[in-house]
């Protein structure tokens, strides 16, 4: 106990701190929905360092986060389909626009800080973010949902927003200077056949990542804070609270292969222990989330079993394939109220997974 409850009682704190905020922002939230009705998911890498809403400078909660080793998705797995339509069918019915990010990752100064779900090859990561896009097209019919492919720098956290012809892009760290007139101008270069309320929605975004590369570019921050220092694995979903720099490898549940998603995780976790960029002695923490808007009925009774069904599924993976991760583990079982952002805790063990069996 004392220290190695460390990595557990952190993260429940900072749930119950982000969920606080998340709830004091709910009528910003809806005034900027009033403003900017379009619905905007973003397709991500599960890697820590992805924080939209801080990049963009958004409020939480207005960009819907799908995460996924390397940020690789495919609109013909059942699950990852099923969940997307459901938020396109309830955007349409309320009128909204939809817009997906459609996202790599790589740094700048370093290949070796870019995306390893991509074994470091960034345009490979581009080209499957191209192809993926090119796939919603062909679904969607460029109407009611409009992909946008965009790398993510994470040196400058910066975006690079590729045009609906993928090859022509902008880094957004480029752009010193602009009147939003002009940057308005540009965007409809950029995207001359969709709508003018996206333009509008994906304005402010624009202008955020502007703003947010201004800061890092100010701060001068130590190059080594972009590295990873991962420990905790997360998976499931429900995880907006956990968008904490360098601290969890997310795994979504819509990977056919989602057993490969966890055992690539949990060697990275392992990874981190090895080369020392991790404190061992304060625990790695599997932590299993699942989902719910629905409150004291079968929605949520069905997050619960999720949820532990998730974090059995992904003990008995590490067990088999990365068992060198076993003494470093523990485990936070719950769901998440997404009406709240609050974690019910199901189940917690801060002894080592070795110690139980
Ligand atoms: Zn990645």
């Amino acid at each position: 106990m004392g220290k190695i409850d460390k990595g557990i009682d952190f993260l429940l704190d900072l749930n119950i701190r982000h969920s606080s905020t998340y709830m004091d922002l709910a009528l910003e939230r809806r005034r900027y929905r009033g403003e900017h009705p379009t619905e905007i998911a973003a397709l991500k890498c599960m890697d820590g360092r992805l924080n939209l809403p801080v990049m963009t400078q958004t409020t939480v909660g207005i960009i819907q986060p799908f995460r996924n080793l390397g940020g690789k998705f495919e609109l013909g797995w059942p699950f990852f389909q099923a969940s997307l339509d459901q938020w396109v069918q309830y955007s349409i019915s309320r009128g909204r626009h939809c817009m997906v990010f459609v996202t790599y990752h790589y740094a700048r100064g370093d290949k070796h800080r870019g995306c390893r779900g991509f074994n470091y090859d960034t345009q490979q990561a581009r080209d499957t973010a191209i192809n993926l896009k090119d796939q919603f097209d062909r679904v969607y019919g460029k109407g009611a949902v409009i992909p946008i492919v965009c790398g993510i720098e994470t040196d400058l956290e910066a975006l690079i927003l590729h045009g609906e012809d993928s090859d022509q892009s902008v880094d957004l760290s480029d752009v010193h200077e602009t009147s939003e007139f002009e940057l308005v101008e540009f965007l409809r270069l950029l995207y001359s056949t969709i709508p003018e309320q996206i333009i509008r929605d994906l304005l402010p975004l624009v202008l955020g990542n502007i703003r947010h590369v201004a800061e890092i570019r100010a701060s001068n921050r130590a190059i080594e804070d972009s590295e990873h220092k991962e420990w905790v694995l997360g998976v499931g979903r429900g995880f907006d609270w956990l968008h904490l720099i360098n601290t969890a490898f997310i795994v979504g549940p819509f990977d056919p292969n989602l057993s490969f998603a966890i055992e690539t995780a949990a060697k990275l976790l392992k990874g981190n222990i090895d080369e020392g960029r991790v404190d061992s002695t304060n625990g790695i923490v599997l932590l299993t989330s699942a989902a719910y808007r629905d409150t004291g009925g079968p929605e949520h009774n069905l997050a619960k079993e999720k949820a532990y069904f998730l974090s059995q599924f992904a003990q008995k993976i590490i067990q088999k394939d990365v068992p060198d991760l076993l003494p470093y583990l523990q485990i936070l079982t719950g769901c998440t109220d997404l009406n709240t952002r609050k974690f019910e805790v199901l189940e917690r063990h801060s002894d080592t997974l070795t110690s139980r069996v």
